[in-house]
């Protein structure tokens, strides 16, 4: 069976980055009747939360996405240190000594000599009685992994054939001195315990590919199938990744965004399918291939956000929205959802029909708007009598045309734009129309 994982760390929100990682997955697990994980990659207690995790799971059911099963790496930590006494006891992950500053003044050697700076493996030379000597000055080892320095090659579901040769690579640190470890490692002990299918991610994780498909081996796990989707860059062609911060799915959301807009935006944004607003997930799942992702960067636009939101506004039926909208009738929201940006739009226009309005009557037109308002038809009032209406008062005036509809418009709701009149009329009624043109 088909399983996938979205792998967070629960160290802050989930953004439009990454948000695409989850909606990937989510869709291919639903496409392959396969299912989705959440796993929480919480290894880094400290500025891992709760808090986090929970708002994680939040943004996720916003989005629509259930995991069918939910991990936490934190709980883990018995298997993971099982996992390393192995590959220590192979010799594979091995003790480093070295602080923060002596690898960087090694690194500058190595590029002032025009040398790739990949850690040189001193510390394999280490004998027994300089570690003890190391370890006696109060030094703690770091762990590497020792890479097999040789051409790493798989078919990525997105990128094709992708060849690293890890002989290019520093040894990965695994394990931190205080004992933590890193996501590389305990990554593809889940991957493997878990018996992950498919790890679908940006390319940034391309190169860690390339370690971790070494580090499967080491442990002798089964290989998953990688596709590495492109990263998403501004409007401007510029890295998102300092404008993340400010594109949460909790600010979307909160700025009024609906879950399926941002779900179809991130979902279709560099692929070769059109970006258009989908109401539900079925059309999403129906359409996609992991074939159809471009290896291009794709560009993320909140202007184009917003335009899908308004498309799929005017989209939606009553039923998908009338919860949110108190006392707006199904007649009020079909005359008005073409007309809005956010949802919460509905809520003025609402108002305009059913409460007070300032209705704004040039001195220019207050001769025409006198006639107009005798020429209200008789109720009951329909879709057709805003045309009855028209008529009557284009026979009466000589005018046409924006003159007509302008001030009228103007009168009625007290602003120069806005949905069809001819909803809008039956919806005010005779009373309030009366008010207003007075
Ligand atoms: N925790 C990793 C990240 O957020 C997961 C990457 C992966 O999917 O393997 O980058």
């Amino acid at each position: 069976m088909t399983l996938v994982r979205f792998a967070p760390s629960p160290t802050g929100r989930i953004h439009i980055g990454n948000t695409r990682a989850a909606i990937l997955n989510w869709l291919f697990a639903r496409k392959s009747g396969g299912q989705f994980i959440l796993r929480y990659d919480d290894t880094d207690t400290v500025r891992s939360t709760e808090e986090y995790a929970r708002s994680i799971a939040e943004d996720l059911a916003w989005l629509g996405i259930k995991p069918d099963r939910v991990e936490w790496q934190s709980k883990r930590f018995t298997r993971y240190d099982e996992v390393a006494a192995g590959l220590k006891a192979r010799g594979l992950l091995y003790p480093c000594y070295e602080t923060a500053d002596e690898l960087d003044r090694r690194r500058k050697r190595q590029q002032a000599r025009g040398l790739p700076p990949v850690y040189d493996r001193a510390a394999l030379n280490l004998t027994a009685d300089e570690k003890a000597a190391l370890e006696a000055e109060g030094r703690k080892p770091h762990w590497r992994f020792k890479l097999a320095r040789a051409m790493v090659e798989w078919t990525d579901e997105i990128r094709g054939p992708v060849h690293i040769d890890t002989s290019t690579l520093s040894d990965p640190v695994l394990v931190r001195e205080d004992g933590s470890y890193l996501y590389t490692f305990t990554s593809v002990i889940d991957d493997v315990d878990f018996a992950i299918t498919h790890v679908i991610r940006g390319e940034d994780h391309v190169v860690n590919t390339a370690v971790q498909i070494e580090i499967t081996r080491a442990i002798g796990g089964a290989l998953p199938a990688y596709a590495h989707y492109s990263l998403l860059l501004g409007a401007d062609g510029k890295g998102l990744s300092k404008r993340l911060g400010s594109l949460s799915i909790q600010q979307l959301r909160e700025a009024g965004f609906e879950p399926m807009a941002v779900v179809s935006h991130a979902a279709l944004l560099g692929t070769s399918d059109n970006i258009h607003p989908c109401i539900g997930y079925d059309e999403l799942v129906e359409g996609f291939s992991l074939s159809k992702l471009s290896r291009a960067p794709a560009r993320f636009d909140e202007a184009e956000l917003a335009q899908l939101n308004a498309k799929l506004l005017h989209m939606l039926p009553y039923d998908a929205v009338k919860e949110r909208l108190p006392g707006v009738t199904e007649a009020e929201w079909l005359a008005v959802r073409g007309n809005i940006e956010k949802l919460s739009g509905t809520m003025a226009w609402h108002a305009i029909i059913n409460q007070q309005v300032d209705p704004v009557i040039g001195a220019e037109d207050a001769d025409f708007i006198a006639a107009a308002r005798r020429l209200l038809p008789a109720e009951p009032w329909d879709a057709s009598t805003w045309k009855l209406w028209t008529e009557a008062i284009k026979q009466d005036t000589g005018r046409k045309g924006k003159p007509l509809f302008m001030p009228l418009r103007l009168a009625l709701t007290g602003l120069d734009h806005g949905p069809e009149l001819a909803a809008l009329l039956p919806l005010i009624g005779r009373t309030r129309a009366l008010q207003r043109l007075g």
